[in-house]
């Protein structure tokens, strides 16, 4: 029996994204998930650099290394920042410099 789906109507139990609107990436702030195209991508500026690693904005979404996707949204930075979310998923030694992506954060909305 085929699923119908109202279009009109959000359903928040049906986890895949529309088809034609790319992959679905996993917000590292709020856990959610989204089409690629809604997320920013997070990167560490310079490999493993002694003291806080600086992170930063990816707007191309194309820089090598690690990323870590995030929702355009200031409340998932903030609960990325809480959950050290953005060092784990970058896999940094140590504290993130944030303050770039604060500033990219504040530009953008
Ligand atoms: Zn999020």
């Amino acid at each position: 029996m085929p699923v119908h789906i109202d279009p009109l109507t959000p359903r928040r139990d049906v986890v895949a994204a529309p088809v034609d609107q790319g992959p679905v990436r996993t917000c590292v702030g709020c856990r959610g998930t989204g089409p690629r195209a809604q997320l920013v991508r997070l990167v560490a500026a310079a490999p493993h650099p002694p003291g806080a690693s600086r992170v930063v904005v990816d707007q191309g979404r194309c820089l090598p290394g690690r990323g870590a996707w995030l929702h355009q949204e200031e409340r998932c930075l903030g609960l990325a920042e809480r959950r050290r979310a953005v060092i784990r998923a970058l896999r940094l030694p140590g504290p993130a410099d944030l303050a770039g992506v604060h500033e990219w954060f504040a530009r953008g909305t």
